[in-house]
């Protein structure tokens, strides 16, 4: 039943009584009517879809009119943890966000760790799905069992952080936890992002100009309920495995989270210093962790029950960095520091402040100003106010702002790389590093071959989550070779090429880290298929669980993706990688090296085949039958 404004709602028996991980309600939200109404999935929904991407792909498919405008009424936004979210299992405090995105046209999913997901959960839900555009600024205040729409014109124009103290000041509580956007993502930044605790970003996509554009300034959770098990003791093994080894396994997140691995990646050559132009950065010691660890790092930082801590919390007095906003992470220090050539470690953690205050993608915004930097230096830039020079911190920090308010140049850097060249046209695109319009993460595709041939495979544009690293599949004792030795394949494998033992490989942690981001696990956790498949009995009591199926879940979510690509009006002909980051270097350690082109297209090939795609990267009939897919509307 339809309520105007609030609702109130029951969660199942099972989950309120702790003997099952997911609470059995989805909320709808239409904006345009103000309306909400609780949905009760079937319950073989979450086996074969498992939450988080898999929910999102569900109702983009089903709910979002093909073609709609990104920025528009019919775009659908999802927020949805997983059935693992908020389990005892470490490393389930995450959630998922997803819309069609404004930046690339096609799918826009991003996960945050946190507790908001855990919350969301533990206040009776597994999704909420918005649909509309409110008339007036407005948040969805979420508690035990509860859900209202609250005015937030109070809220709109304000950072973060602001509008968080100002919710939580407003509700009464301190322990509310916060969604949100900055002006960002008010201003229709095409990559803004999604805040949650205001320093944990569902970065990717535009997810937050998509919040921005229904006038739903953030989501405030609160909840009481205890996320239950199935069967406890099918948990036990796995417990105790994670439990005595992650000190172990995870030494580099446990001594220096994901920063720890910035001079890692400089020396092996996979940094894309200078907009993909240097072998080497300039300056790249005083972005190592042990240099700017003691000078700026006052705190470590978690997600819900995770013992790890990998998250770093900076604070300076000049510039003033607020400890608020976290500190910067691998991706983070690689975008705003060696793609822009900046290897000022204030000015990279400023930069990344403000990235978490107005609300934006870190990746996609430092790829942007380093793609202006290099247009700046070819001349392309001479009647703009703004004109960024490589190494220069000040530009680097003053970009950020001008990205977020939409000011002068910003205006069109808020736009993204890919549009920004061709407004400036006289060959900009040739300094474009893009996957369906999407900036590169910072993983230089000449480096990882098969990482670059998961960028242009991936549903939602160049995307390193849901993908294969060729230096870890390399590596005997990693737990990619573990988990590809689950499978049957044999490792470690080579670490350069494309052949087809690389592309079985990728197929298979791909589908792994779909099903990571559908059930809500962190990728950092070096967990094997079998502890997924026990999770998953623990938790739902899924009898007769096994590798095989899970599998055919990853395989179901990435087909889901690809179909909603194609529906969307992206071709094969996107299936690439622009040519700027492919250009040999003449120095460094990757000098020389990059994809060869024959090997690519023969990988694209190979993957379609073990999807059962056509030579275009279709999804067929039998395929789309085996996996159950056969309801969602779609055509090529
Ligand atoms: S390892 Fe880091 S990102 Fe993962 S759950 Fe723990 S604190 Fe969060």
């Amino acid at each position: 039943m339809k309520a105007k404004y609030e609702i109130s709602f029951d969660v199942s028996e099972e989950f309120a009584s702790g003997r099952v991980s997911h609470a059995g309600n989805v909320l709808h939200v239409d904006l345009d009517s103000r309306e909400l109404w609780i949905e009760r999935p079937p319950e073989d929904r979450y086996r074969k879809l498992l939450g988080g991407r898999g929910f999102i792909l569900h109702y983009l498919l089903e709910e979002m009119p093909p073609g709609a405008d990104p920025l528009g009424p019919e775009n659908v936004l999802i927020f949805a943890p997983g059935v693992l979210s908020g389990t005892i299992l470490p490393g389930t405090g995450r959630h998922g966000v997803g819309a069609k995105s404004p930046l690339t046209g096609v799918l826009a999913s991003g996960e945050a760790g946190g507790w908001w997901g855990h919350e969301l959960k533990r206040a009776g839900l597994d999704a909420v799905v918005f649909r509309g555009r409110a008339d007036t600024p407005v948040y969805l205040w979420v508690h035990d069992q509860q859900a209202e729409l609250r005015d937030a014109g109070q809220l709109w124009g304000k950072s973060t952080g602001e509008s968080q103290a100002v919710i939580r000041e407003e509700l009464g509580d301190d322990r509310v936890r916060v969604a949100g956007i900055g002006i960002g993502g008010e201003n229709l930044v095409r990559y803004a992002a999604v805040m949650h605790d205001i320093n944990r970003a569902a970065g990717r996509s535009g997810l937050g100009a998509v919040m921005g554009s229904k006038h739903l300034k953030a989501v405030a959770v609160r909840g009481t309920h205890r996320v239950g098990l199935a069967d406890r003791s099918a948990l036990k093994s796995t417990l105790g495995w994670i439990t005595g080894r992650y000190e172990e396994e995870m030494k580099w997140a446990v001594d220096y989270g994901t920063p720890g691995a910035l001079g890692y990646n400089h020396d092996a050559g996979t940094l894309a210093n200078r907009n993909y132009r240097d072998g080497f950065l300039e300056g790249i010691d005083q972005l190592r962790h042990d240099h700017f660890f003691p000078e700026l790092v006052v705190e470590r930082d978690t997600c819900s029950g995770c013992p790890v801590r990998c998250k770093i919390v900076v604070e300076n007095q000049e510039p003033r960095i607020q400890r608020r906003y976290g500190g910067p992470e691998y991706e983070s220090l690689g975008a705003l520091g060696a793609l822009c050539a900046v290897s000022d470690p204030e000015a990279v953690a400023k930069a990344n402040e403000l990235c978490a205050r107005y609300g934006l993608d870190t990746i996609s915004t430092g790829a942007t100003i380093a793609f202006s930097m290099d247009c700046a230096e070819h001349g392309l830039l001479a009647g703009s106010d703004y004109r960024p020079r490589f190494g220069s911190g000040e530009d680097l920090v003053e970009g950020v702002r001008l990205i977020a308010h939409r000011e002068g140049f910003g205006d069109l850097m808020a736009e993204g790389t890919a549009r920004l060249a061709e407004e400036l046209g006289n060959g900009a695109e040739e300094y474009l590093a893009v996957v369906r319009n999407q900036e590169l993460p910072l993983h230089d595709p000449r480096y990882k071959h098969v990482t670059g041939l998961g960028y242009a495979l991936s549903p939602t544009g160049a995307d390193h989550m849901h993908n294969l690293m060729d230096n870890f599949a390399n590596m005997p004792e990693s737990e990619i070779c573990a988990r590809l030795e689950e499978v049957g394949l044999e490792t470690p494998l080579p670490l350069y090429g494309i052949t087809d033992r690389k592309v079985q490989a990728y197929y298979y942690e791909s589908a792994f880290k779909h099903v990571m981001d559908s059930a809500l696990v962190c990728h950092f956790y070096p967990y094997r298929f079998q502890h997924l498949v026990d999770a998953f009995q623990a938790a739902e009591g899924w009898r007769g669980f096994s590798i095989e199926e899970l599998v055919e879940i990853g395989t179901r979510i990435a087909a889901m993706g690809r179909m909603f690509l194609i529906r969307e009006g992206s071709t094969h002909q996107e299936d690439r990688i622009s040519t700027h980051p492919l250009k040999p270097l003449e120095e460094g350690p990757i000098a020389g090296k990059t994809i060869d082109p024959e090997e690519f297209a023969a990988g694209l090939q190979t993957y379609f085949e073990l999807m059962g795609w056509d030579k275009s990267g279709v999804p067929q009939d039998p395929a789309i039958r085996s996996l159950g897919l056969e309801g969602y509307p779609f055509a090529a």
